[in-house]
């Protein structure tokens, strides 16, 4: 490997937007609730384990690979915030794309990132929101077509794949019709069901999901690996291709976000269907260096042009910062490696790095670039 890939942030790489990432904690964490953001014993003790050990320590001034017992003593002492400020500043992100669960406060995350940030609508909670606020059944659809006019969202995320995992059974496909129910169905449903039930109805993610698209607004469906309910739910983008070729005429783009371990069938679809993307999140920076396997075997058959980074970090900086790192190590590698057989030219290199890193993502959320990503 060149030294171009031995340090964390290449110098000549452009800065990355974060297409699909969630606030960080600013409290000083208890140990077991770092470990638990991390994934849990198990992901210690495997590769997202050793990735933490070998990029995220020397950023807290210990050796690369220090042990997991020095990295908790070492951030305790430096605190959450001075730990935040070095990982997320250091990853070398210019725009942070937020999903923002209710109740988090994404403003310090943002400080600490020295990035833009860009806000993603969650449909359900917008609904309910409404809903709570006074809203009448019958005009919740309009009131939801009004609020996605004017809530300043770069994209919209339906939770039809995570809810999915509440109903034994079912995944994210069932949850995604190929039709928007009429408004009247949605008011029904408004009216007469709990707010639980409605989100065990496919009717109402699927009428808030086309609402999204129709208001242009690219929709986030995450699908992977998600724990919930005490199980993991593997969310599989065949699935939703019903709904990938219904809404192929809407003029919004998909996203498939976090498809790992289906990754290859979601290469497959973005290949087939000129609106669905998909972004590689969580796997690369829970794979380590090993995701590099996960990025080749996506661009065997994706189009450039429909690969979005994004961290899909969450709770804390530690993910943001992997993944940024080995997001570049992944796909600079695999790159690298074609010019030097001479399958691709540098320039050509240069372009997929670009576009991957961040053309990509300001196209499909309508960033705008005056920063020029340097
Ligand atoms: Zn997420």
């Amino acid at each position: 490997m060149p030294d171009r890939w031995r340090s964390a942030v290449p110098d000549d790489w452009p800065r990355l937007v974060d297409g699909h990432c969630h606030p960080v904690s600013s409290e000083d964490l208890p140990d077991e609730a770092f470990v638990g953001y991390l994934g849990g014993h198990a992901a210690v003790d495997a590769m997202s384990g050793v990735a933490l050990r070998r990029w995220c320590s020397p950023v807290i001034d210990l050796e690369p690979h220090a042990s997991l017992e020095a990295y908790l003593e070492r951030r305790r002492a430096l605190g959450a915030d001075e730990v935040n400020r070095r990982l997320l500043s250091r990853a070398g992100v210019s725009d942070l794309v937020v999903d923002e669960p209710t109740g988090t406060d994404v403003a310090a995350t943002v400080a600490a990132a020295d990035a833009r940030s860009h806000h993603v609508v969650r449909l359900e909670d917008l609904a309910e929101r409404l809903l709570a606020d006074g809203t009448e059944p019958g005009a919740l659809a309009d009131a939801v077509r009004v609020a996605l006019d004017e809530d300043g969202a770069v994209a919209a995320t339906t939770l039809a794949g995570v809810q999915a995992a509440a109903v034994p059974g079912l995944t994210a496909g069932p949850m995604l019709g190929t039709h928007p129910p009429l408004d009247a169905t949605f008011a029904e449903l408004a009216a007469g069901a709990e707010p639980a039930e409605r989100r065990e109805d496919p009717r109402w993610h699927t009428w808030l999901a086309f609402a999204a698209l129709d208001a242009g607004l690219p929709l986030q469906v995450p699908l992977g690996h998600v724990l919930a309910h005490g199980g993991p739910v593997l969310g599989d983008p065949r699935a939703i291709v019903p709904f990938l070729r219904a809404s192929a005429d809407r003029g919004a783009a998909v996203v498939l976000v976090n498809p790992y371990p289906h990754h290859q069938v979601a290469a497959v679809l973005a290949r087939a269907y000129p609106h669905v993307h998909l972004d590689l999140g969580r796997i690369t920076r829970a794979g380590g260096d090993l995701s590099a396997r996960v990025v080749a075997d996506v661009i065997t058959v994706a189009p450039f042009s429909r690969l979005l980074y994004a961290s899909d970090g969450f709770g804390i900086a530690e993910h943001h910062y992997l993944a940024a790192v080995l997001f570049r190590r992944a796909l600079g590698g695999v790159l690298h490696e074609l010019v030097v057989r001479d399958e691709v030219d540098r320039a050509t290199s240069d372009r997929i790095i670009r576009a991957t890193s961040r053309d990509n993502a300001m196209r499909v959320y309508g960033i705008d670039g005056s920063d020029d990503g340097r």
